[in-house]
């Protein structure tokens, strides 16, 4: 196979290798990146959200409960009923029993609005009277004129520099039910945001509630979606036009919509207690890091052991390569370059021999009468004699000889920097050695001759002309009586 023609199998064996092991790993690693993301998608949606918007909305009512239940006590509280009942004499038993309710149980405010004075009476003490036209003072009435019997309220607290207070609002009555007034307490809405920015950290996802129309009222410190504050309603918020698409007006649900390319999951949950909804959201970034990290080790990896094992391939038919080259200009019996090996070495010898002016020779040597000593000692003595001949040949030459077993028992040499002369003194000299040499077989001392015919480069000459003329030189050796060594000459005097 041509030299040029093995290196294309080579390269078309690796690019095929490559596409399969590149294309394999990426098959693997991709549909396994695709399965991992899914369940944690799956997971987010139908397991981490929901859970997370259960365990808020468990805390808030834990948070709510026990105030509701202070505030319950209250309003069924003797003292509270029979001072006001006494006729609210002296304010100060009664702000003394705000105070003690704010502290000890650890409520933001405690206060009674009386129905008979409409006296605001807090820990601090009176804080005001109340008016149905005063605007702040509505919830008041709101209280007073509901069925049930009390109400969770979201207001600024106007005893506390309007911070904005979780009310429970009890109804009071008298021992024959009639309505005294309002008694409750108060929380801050800051132990609230704590908890969503407790649970934001945690959990790393955006937490924040809505009203029934989509304003925010409460969020973490660092604000609702996108940093938006409260009062801000969604639909206000640039970037939320995705959500909003598909959910104009909250309801309780999953969700999911992008938000500037980045995916985004969210579970809406309503909150009767506050009539308020509560988003959880989790953008899916975050959550895939780390498969996406897995992906691009794994995609690292497999480049890795593909180039390894391309290397390993590459070295290993580069080997295979050179043994076969090797194997297809060598000749088996003597070891010496066959035809083809010659060729590609003589070429090249030519070449630079008439590029650089310099002299080059040629001896073709044939074995005499070698037939003859196969048939009376056998192929197998006639191999061994040809074996020693070429090994011998081979020590009479210089590194940049070229010798080549022609055929047969015929052998090549092309001499460079070499003149007639010269090769005609190595030429007598190989005949004679060989003359005198033996090639002990079966203990036998076989004897052989040869035959020698030899030509020097001229200018524009081919290899193939030049061994014509070498092999011409050889012809007459062999007809002038075999055993001697003849020059052609016959290039010269053209
Ligand atoms: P001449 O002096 O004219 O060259 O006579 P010759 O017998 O050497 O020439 P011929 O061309 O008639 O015979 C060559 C012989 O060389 C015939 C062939 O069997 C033998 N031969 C060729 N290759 C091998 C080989 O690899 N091993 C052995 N043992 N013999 C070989
Ligand atoms: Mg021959
Ligand atoms: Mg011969």
């Amino acid at each position: 196979m041509p030299l040029s023609t093995s290196r294309k199998a080579q390269v078309s064996l690796l690019l095929l290798l490559t596409t399969l092991l590149l294309g394999g790993f990426l098959a693997t690693s991709l549909v396994s990146y695709y399965s991992s993301r899914d369940s944690i998608r799956h997971n987010i949606v139908n397991t981490e959200l929901p859970l997370t918007s259960d365990n808020i909305y468990s805390e808030i009512q834990k948070d709510l409960i026990r105030p509701t239940q202070i505030a319950s006590m209250m309003s069924r509280d003797t003292f509270l009923r029979d001072w006001v009942i006494a006729g609210e004499r002296d304010a100060l038993p009664m702000t003394r029993y705000l105070r003690e309710v704010q502290e000890h149980y650890g409520t933001f405010t405690s206060f009674f609005i009386s129905e008979k004075s409409r006296v605001y009476y807090q820990a601090k003490g009176v804080l005001k009277k109340i008016d149905q036209n005063e605007p702040r003072d509505i919830w008041y009435f709101r209280v007073r004129n509901m069925a049930e019997p009390y109400e969770i309220s979201v207001d600024p607290d106007m005893a506390n520099s309007d911070r904005l207070t979780f009310f429970i609002n009890f109804k009071v009555f008298d021992y024959q039910n009639n309505f005294i007034g309002v008694a409750g307490v108060g929380l801050t809405v800051d132990a609230v945001v704590k908890l969503v920015d407790d649970y934001q950290q945690r959990y790393d996802r955006s937490i924040y509630f809505t009203d029934r129309n989509g304003h925010l009222v409460l969020t973490g410190a660092d604000g609702g979606p996108l940093g938006a504050k409260r009062g801000q309603a969604l639909s206000q918020i640039p970037g939320m036009e995705p959500l909003l698409a598909k959910l104009p007006q909250p309801k309780s649900g999953n969700f999911s919509y992008q938000e500037q390319g980045r995916g985004h999951f969210l579970n809406v949950r309503y909150i009767p207690e506050l009539d308020w909804y509560l988003f959880v959201d989790k953008h899916e970034e975050g959550a895939l890091a780390g498969v996406r990290h897995t992906l691009y080790l794994n995609l690292l990896i497999c480049v890795l052991i593909s180039a390894v094992v391309l290397f390993l391939v590459y070295l290993a038919t580069r080997r295979y390569q050179q043994r076969i080259a090797a194997l297809a200009t060598t000749d088996v019996l003597t070891a010496l370059p066959n035809r083809r090996g010659f060729d590609l070495l003589a070429a090249q010898a030519l070449q630079e021999a008439i590029r650089d002016k310099s002299p080059l020779s040629a001896m073709l040597l044939d074995l005499d009468h070698f037939k003859q000593l196969n048939d009376t000692h056998g192929h197998l003595a006639g191999d061994h004699v040809l074996r020693g001949f070429a090994q011998s040949l081979q020590s009479n030459l210089r590194q940049s000889d070229i010798i080549c077993r022609w055929g047969g028992e015929e052998f090549i040499l092309l001499l460079k920097d070499t003149g007639s002369s010269t090769a005609r003194q190595l030429g007598e000299k190989i005949r004679q050695q060989t003359e005198e040499q033996m090639f002990p077989f079966n203990g036998v001392n076989l004897r052989i001759t040869t035959s020698i015919g030899i030509t020097e480069l001229h200018g524009d000459d081919s290899l193939d002309r030049l061994i014509a003329r070498a092999d011409r030189a050889l012809y007459r050796a062999k007809q002038s009586g075999r055993n001697r060594v003849c020059e052609d000459v016959s290039g010269l005097q053209q």
